[in-house]
């Protein structure tokens, strides 16, 4: 039966009104999406800091107004023009242009090209696969960078931003997969939750306040994943020791990095830079098999939060300052 073209559902559009940004829950007709081979009634889509900075009319992350936000999704094909999907097949996106230059998940219906799409792995419904959402996944590539260079054996791994989405996670797998976790965070009263993930030990943020001007500090750390960047992220740099590896995925501190070139010449450091929304298509399905199976992780009840559209804003303003914590699902309900 073919889909009524003019039927609408909700979602959350961020628009431009008298040189002012306005979000707010709205609705939209299939005409209105862009065209792509599939056509998705999406379940889950979830919150991620970028999803913020494009409800908020942020120019490097949503060019275009007006524009749905949201990163990822995950939900059931109800119309394919592309041989490697059927309706009713259970799938998932996360990154490429989707929530940016095209309208993402913060809605009932997703148009997308194949391309984009992964098959849900049949372990994941597609909440499971929106709890990880993006961050999980970035979580993932973090991880696989550092087992690729170091082994538990090596020593203590530092995670920064450590109750956030990509931070909790990345915690959590390094966890499971037999790594000795420190967790640096900004919120001591998550301190008990960071140990159940996992962690070993949890440092507060002022840890990481370190001399400027010392360009190679104690080596206390075999690796860090650093979802913060800025200062914090030059202070980890130069805490590594020999031959170890630093996955830097985020900007929350800062996107300026002021550093010498000795952590590289003479702690032959890596720098591995985490890039989840290009990331190759072979590479995701090895990473969302991984998420699905031997590197499952649940988060505890406390740090997993739905909410509807019309709640966006609420929890949008509090990633904004760095007071959300864990991860948090969107229902495409208004
Ligand atoms: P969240 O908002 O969920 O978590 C960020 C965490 O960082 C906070 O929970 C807080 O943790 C800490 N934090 C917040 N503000 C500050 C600050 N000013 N200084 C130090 N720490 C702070 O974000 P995500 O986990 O989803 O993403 C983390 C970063 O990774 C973001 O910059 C995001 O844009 C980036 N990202 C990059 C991707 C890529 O492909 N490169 C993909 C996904 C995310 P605590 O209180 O525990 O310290």
């Amino acid at each position: 039966m073919p889909i009524p073209m003019s039927d609408p559902f909700p979602c959350f559009l961020v628009q431009s009104k008298a040189g002012e940004i306005r979000s707010a829950v709205s609705e939209a007709a299939i005409g209105d999406l862009p065209p792509g081979d599939l056509l998705i009634e999406v379940e889950y889509s979830s919150l991620n800091y970028k999803d913020a900075l494009a409800c908020q009319g942020h120019k490097g992350v949503a060019p275009n107004l007006p524009h749905v936000p949201g990163i990822d999704c995950a939900g059931t094909v109800i119309k394919s023009d592309s041989p490697r999907f059927e309706v009713g097949n259970q799938v998932l996106i996360t990154g490429y242009e989707l929530g940016a230059t095209r309208w993402g998940g913060f809605a009932a219906r997703v148009s997308a090209p194949c391309e984009w799409v992964v098959p849900l792995p049949p372990e994941l419904s597609p909440r499971d696969a929106m709890i990880y959402g993006t961050a999980g996944f970035t979580a993932a590539q973090c991880v696989m960078a550092i087992t690729q260079r170091v082994d538990p054996t090596k020593g203590e791994i530092l995670v920064t931003g450590a109750t956030g989405g990509v931070g909790s996670l990345s915690v959590a797998i390094l966890s499971k997969l037999g790594y000795e976790v420190v967790a640096v965070s900004g919120k001591p009263e998550l301190t008990e939750t960071l140990h159940t993930l996992g962690a070993s030990r949890v440092l507060g943020r002022e840890s990481l306040d370190t001399p400027q001007d010392r360009p190679l500090l104690k080596a206390s750390f075999a690796a860090a994943i650093d979802t913060v960047g800025g200062a914090p992220l030059t202070a980890v740099i130069r805490s590594i020791s020999h031959r170890g590896i630093v996955a830097a995925c985020g900007l929350v501190a800062g996107d300026q990095l002021d550093l010498t070139v000795y952590p590289f010449l003479l702690r032959g450091l890596t720098l591995a830079g985490i890039d989840s929304a290009q990331c190759p298509y072979q590479d995701r399905l090895e990473i969302w098999r991984r998420l699905a199976g031997p590197w499952r992780v649940d988060l505890p009840q406390e740090l997993v939060k739905e909410i509807t559209l019309g709640e966006l804003p609420e929890r949008i303003a509090q990633i904004l300052v760095g007071n959300a914590s864990g991860r948090t699902l969107v229902r495409p309900d208004p």
